[in-house]
Formats: structure tokens, sequence, C-alpha cells
């Protein structure tokens, strides 16, 4: 690959079943550390930090974004972790942030809200990059529509890099994946090769797809019906990032569903990524699909 491994390769070599997908945890709380015991997972797929940084003050805080991220590491000792930026916009508010940007679910959020807010991009950035100092630490961006947007923020990085360094402060330029979460990236996934990485999120993947929200009862049928095309979709996905020789995950509510876990296994995902809560049916799915799969480990 031309760009650095995502933190969470490295691993595939050391599994006792080499060709089983990894099992990862969703984080939206530093609460919901309480409730993962590392031992089970291979690590963390998504820590949503539009949760874990809940004020204007925060966000804008690159010691306090260092603090919670240095917390989740601490807790997975040593196991990677995948961090999301900021996923702010459409239905996810930040009082003192987000008012007077066109929101909505089609709208200025993810990574377009980022994008139009250099400043606090760049705060985040270098709070991550200096977590990435502390452990096994990957990237993702929210939202990415065009390669053009992953480029941008790749750019960032690389700047807030330099600035760090220039300042004698510890720091990693970690590994940038994208969630594939818009359909036209989703089709054009050929495109991402600067990505280290891709995860799907299928709840907005089939939001997107369905043209039905996802939480709206009214549209519930469709948004569930839109499972049909999501699959086919999935398929493309897949063969995109082995082409590119990118690891693929998904972290949707679709991998903590039981009766999907065969089909997604199926596709030759290379992990799937569920909140705490769901990881023992997800467990059990897997040791179903791979006999081999060490009792008590992941
Ligand atoms: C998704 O869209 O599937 C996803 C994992 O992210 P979120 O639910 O935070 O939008
Ligand atoms: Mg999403």
């Amino acid at each position: 690959p031309a760009c650095e491994p995502a933190a969470w390769e490295p691993l595939r070599a050391a599994s006792a079943v080499p060709d089983r997908p990894f099992l990862f945890a969703n984080l939206d709380t530093l609460a919901d550390l309480d409730t993962l015991d590392p031992a089970v997972v291979d690590g963390v797929g998504l820590v949503r930090t539009e949760f874990l940084l809940t004020s204007a003050a925060e966000a804008l805080s690159e010691e306090r974004h260092l603090a919670v991220y240095r917390r989740v590491l601490d807790h997975l000792a040593g196991k990677p972790v995948t961090l999301r930026m900021l996923d702010l916009g459409g239905d996810k508010a930040l009082p003192g942030l987000t008012e007077g940007d066109p929101a909505g679910v089609l709208g200025t959020r993810g990574v377009r809200f980022l994008l139009a807010h250099p400043d606090l991009a760049r705060i985040q950035a270098r709070g991550l990059i200096r977590a990435a100092a502390h452990g096994p630490v990957s990237v993702l961006l929210p939202m990415v529509t065009l390669p053009a947007e992953l480029a941008a923020m790749a750019l960032l990085f690389d700047e807030e890099a330099v600035r760090l360094a220039r300042q004698g402060i510890e720091g990693r330029r970690p590994p940038l994946g994208i969630m594939v979460e818009v359909p036209a990236a989703a089709l054009t996934l050929d495109l991402f090769g600067q990505a280290a990485f891709f995860s799907v999120g299928s709840n907005d993947l089939m939001q997107y797809l369905a043209a039905a929200a996802r939480d709206n009862p009214a549209v519930a049928p469709l948004y569930a019906g839109a499972e049909t095309a999501m699959f086919r979709l999935l398929d493309l996905i897949c063969a995109a990032a082995r082409a590119l020789g990118r690891p693929v995950s998904l972290c949707g509510d679709l991998a903590a569903e039981p009766a999907a876990v065969g089909r997604l296994l199926a596709l030759g995902l290379d992990g799937l990524s569920v909140a705490p809560r769901r990881l023992p049916a997800l467990r059990a799915a897997l040791g179903a699909a791979f006999p081999a799969l060490p009792p008590g480990r992941a």
C-alpha cells in the first residue's frame, strides 16, 4: 500500500485463526469502557468522538481530545483503537458549534463539517496525532463522498504532524481510513487508494440507499427492505477494497443482527464492530462459523 496500514492489520499474522474476521467493539461514551472487557475483542472498531466531547469547549480543547483518547487506549491495553473524527451536523448537534450550518442528513455533516471548520479539524487532528504516540490508533473520517475530501484531511494531518514535531511535542501521524456510508463513495471505492482502510457505516448507507430516514418509523419497512440493495453494494465494496489491497470492516447495526452475520462473513469482510452489549451474540455467531476459535477469546 502507498500509505501506512491500519493499526489492526498486522494482527492478522498473529491470529490463531488467520481467516476469521476481527471482532471489534463500538464505543459511544467513556462509560461504555466499563462494559467492555478488552480480552474478548481484537480492538475497537469505532469510537464516536462526537459523543465523547459533549460541549464546544471540550471539542475545541486539544488537551481534552488527548485525555479522552488516552483513556480509551489505556483501557484497551495495546489493542488497536479506531477513532472516528467528529461526525457533527445532520442529526448530531453540538451546542455552540453546529448552529447556523445547513444541517440535515444531506447537508454539512461529517467530514464536510470538519472541512468547513478547519480550526476545529486541526484541534482534533492534533489530539489524535498526539494520542497515536501512546498506542495503535487508526483514524476514521465520517461521511466521505469524494477522494478530494480524504486528500484534504490527509494534508491537514501531515501539516499538523510537522507542526507538532517542530514544537517538540510527541506525536505519530496515524493511518487514515474512511467510513463507507455515502453511495457515491461506495460505488467509486477504487478511487480511494489514499485510504488505509474502509469501514462500512451500514446505518447511513441504508438510509441513503433507500431514501428513508434511519430514525423515522413511518418509513422503517422501506429502510429494512433496502437490505437486498445493501448486500449487492457490499459485494462491490468488498471486491473494490480487495482490489486495492485494503482491509474493510463494517460497524453499523447490521453487524449486530444475528440473521445477517452469516451473509456478512460470506462477503469476506475483514472485521465486524458492534456495541459491547452485542458482543456475546456476535462472538457466538463467529464461533459457529469458525469452530477453531479459541474459547474465551475473540
Ligand atoms: C453508520 O452510519 O452505520 C455508523 C456506524 O455511524 P453512525 O451510526 O454514527 O452514523
Ligand atoms: Mg454514519
